[in-house]
């Protein structure tokens, strides 16, 4: 048995910020499933929104960040993002990252999509890389000890509270108990349930879907988000800074199509708005080739792009053999982010003692029903931060009972999944039922959904898990077991997946980027509320209404 004071779980930027702000001397532990300057963040392009400018103000960065929402983020938290933005910016800076900067030496702002302003700061296009190693040598320096290539698998609670976790470490094959005081989930979102997505493969939401095993309640899950430009085929991000900076969106007759959908933001509506509209440009006949849309910055000219935009044009040469200065980028809408997850408050904290959760894996509700580029990476480091210094509040409690009956129940329950002679009852893949998965997320839960196809979704998820319950389970003794790994994650995924399509198919209007062809109207008399789902005593999801907190601005109709 191990024991810290603290424990996160997560090397994301969310991880990594919360403990770097531990001073020297914590004792602070950093568990990792892939190495953490692997994690998800480091593949962030575009930007960390703030209001640092003169003529910008936080009030602007609200708003914004509430019409985005579609009116369901919690306002309350929204404020808390955007006013601690700008400092935790500053403070980023002065612990080395290097932003670009304007001709007068402060950090650049670029323009991402539903910001009234550019307020995007940014390191050319490889933000999330410069920040994620920025802290990732102040969490060395400060001393955290890191355990990558470690597996959370469940969370040990006690007394009704959290007294440890338990761990697959990959390289030994062992399973460890990790004890603590208090314990932190910064494990990321959960894209991968869509087959067609920009999320790296560790995007499995096991930290959301461990949680609300062990009784957390989740938030929102329906709303997740499309976004417009990834390379057509791939899905590999084209960041939305491509148009911050300039870049057109046209269909096949070389028509800047926006001017239908959003004449005033052209290509920088919120990503909900566009990709709706690239969809409808393409179901009305006039997309290109199968199915996609062209992404043209040849006006841009060389040098800007080559300055600005270096990942973009490597990513367009390297997997659609495009030059951008010369040829647009044939682009189509994928899976992005996820909206939903585990519910928090203002300082992370869950519905159990002791457990706290921020970034992606986590709702605080500052994204409501549609995120704005620029406010993911921002929520990372400003709720990061939250989460570290709660934890330093936290750590002063007494250690929480040791782990007894919750331990010998992870381990039975262990044991009869992946134990020397666990039942073998068929020969089914985990590739394939993930394949299954992915086509009917993307098919079926996608940018437009409809009750009957929603219902459909469900049944067939239904079906994934009893195939799923009766798979081949690989023997866990054994050390790097990735085979193992896919089996895990597969099981977090389904039941995200059926929250995800069940919640959907409860809200009957459209809302952000949560599109009923059926119901295609915002409803606030009926639907202004948050979806709380908690796991019942049967193992089923429970559907429930949580209310939305409002400070400064009331509904209204959202036109961009
Ligand atoms: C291609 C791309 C570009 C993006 N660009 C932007 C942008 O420009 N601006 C913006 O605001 N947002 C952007 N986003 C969104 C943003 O990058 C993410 O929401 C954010 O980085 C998530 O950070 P995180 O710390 O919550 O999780 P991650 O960075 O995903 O880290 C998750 C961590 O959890 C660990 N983990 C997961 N499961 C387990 C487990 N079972 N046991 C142990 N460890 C585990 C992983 O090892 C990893 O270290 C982008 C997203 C993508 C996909």
């Amino acid at each position: 048995m191990i024991f810290h004071d603290i424990v996160i779980v997560g090397g994301g930027l969310t991880g990594l910020m919360a403990a770097v702000e531990a001073p020297p001397g914590t004792d602070v532990a950093l568990i990792s499933k892939i190495y953490p300057t692997r994690s998800h963040s480091g593949a962030a392009q575009g930007g960390f929104n703030a209001a640092m400018a003169e003529d910008d103000s936080v009030e602007n960065h609200v708003f914004d960040t509430v019409k985005g929402s579609d009116y369901l983020g919690d306002q309350d938290a929204i404020e808390t993002l955007c006013s601690e933005g700008p400092e935790v910016i500053r403070k980023l800076e002065q612990m080395g990252v290097p932003w670009s900067r304007t001709p007068e030496g402060r950090p650049a702002q670029r323009s991402l999509g539903g910001a009234s302003f550019p307020r995007a700061c940014y390191s050319a296009d490889i933000s999330g890389h410069a920040v994620l190693h920025t802290l990732y040598e102040r969490a060395l320096a400060a001393g955290v000890r890191i355990y990558p290539e470690w597996h959370l698998v469940e969370l040990l609670l006690e007394e009704g509270r959290l007294a440890g976790l338990l761990v697959y470490d990959l390289a030994t094959g062992r399973l460890e108990v990790v004890r603590c005081r208090v314990a932190l989930l910064a494990t990321g979102g959960y894209g991968r349930i869509f087959r067609k997505t920009t999320n790296g493969h560790a995007n499995t939401g096991d930290g959301t879907a461990i949680a609300y095993r062990a009784g957390a309640v989740l938030s929102d899950m329906e709303f997740v988000q499309f976004h417009p430009t990834t390379l057509y085929g791939t899905n590999i991000l084209i960041s939305e800074a491509a148009r911050g900076d300039g870049g057109y969106l046209r269909n096949a007759a070389g028509e800047r199509f926006m001017a239908r959908y959003a004449p005033q933001k052209m290509e920088l509506a919120p990503r909900d708005v566009v990709s709706r509209s690239i969809f409808q440009e393409i179901k009305d006949g006039r997309g290109l080739g199968e199915g996609y849309i062209n992404l043209d910055l040849t006006h841009l000219g060389a040098d800007k792009i080559h300055r600005l935009l270096p990942q973009v044009n490597e990513l367009a040469h390297l997997y659609a053999a495009v030059d951008s200065s010369q040829t647009p980028i044939p682009i189509e809408p994928a899976q992005h982010y996820s909206m939903g997850g585990i519910r928090v408050n203002r300082d992370c904290e869950t519905s159990i003692p002791g457990l706290l959760a921020a970034g992606e894996t986590a709702n605080v509700s500052v994204h409501g029903a549609n995120r704005l580029g620029g406010n993911s990476l921002l929520e990372t480091v400003v709720f990061g931060r939250r989460a570290g210094r709660r934890m330093l509040e936290m750590v002063k409690r007494p250690m929480p009972p040791r782990p007894r009956v919750s331990l010998e129940r992870a381990l039975s329950n262990w044991q009869a999944n992946f134990g020397v002679g666990a039942p073998r009852q068929s020969d089914d893949s985990v590739f394939a039922i993930r394949e299954d998965m992915g086509r009917i997320m993307t098919d079926k839960v996608g940018v437009f959904r409809t009750g009957v196809e929603l219902k459909q979704a469900m049944e067939e998820l239904a079906v994934l898990r009893s195939r799923y319950a009766a798979l081949r389970v690989p023997a866990g003794e054994h050390s790097f077991n990735q085979q193992l790994i896919d089996h895990m994650e597969l099981g977090f995924m389904l039941e995200l997946s059926e929250m995800t399509a069940g919640a959907a198919w409860r809200r009957t209007e459209s809302r952000g980027a949560h599109f009923r062809i059926d119901y295609p109207r915002r409803n606030d008399p009926d639907w202004l509320h948050h979806t709380l789902i908690r796991r019942g005593d049967d193992g089923r999801p429970i559907y429930e209404a949580g209310t939305v907190a409002f400070t400064r601005f009331q509904p209204q109709e959202r036109g961009y």
